[in-house]
């Protein structure tokens, strides 16, 4: 069974609560059982997000290679293209953070 701290979100896995919540130290009394279909969204919600901070951390990389791109500054073509890399490294970084803050305030976050 998955149990659910109700203070601070930290999920236990036993078949009783813990006597008191190893990441905020609250009585066992402020865990709740989840059911198969909570444990089962929590499970989707951690890959999808795995997924996402994956992303975010090669993102950085993909924006510093176009930044030396355009710093090479070989023909008009390339640069563009480099300046699009940059652009969209940039705007998936903040899409993947902004969806990312809507999971954690729907409770899509295990
Ligand atoms: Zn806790």
């Amino acid at each position: 069974m998955h149990w659910k701290c109700s203070v601070c979100n930290y999920i236990w896995e036993g078949e009783a609560p813990p006597e008191k919540c190893p990441k905020c130290s609250h009585p066992k009394e402020k865990y709740q059982a989840l059911t198969e279909e909570q444990w089962g969204l929590v499970e989707r919600s951690r890959l999808t997000n795995d997924l996402h901070v994956k992303l975010l951390n090669i993102l950085p990389a993909l924006a510093e290679i176009a930044r030396q791109g355009i710093e090479d500054d070989l023909d008009p073509p390339c640069v563009k293209i480099f300046q699009q890399i940059r652009e969209q490294a940039s705007f998936l970084e903040q899409s993947i953070k902004a969806e990312l803050e809507g999971h954690m305030k729907k409770g899509k976050w295990g």
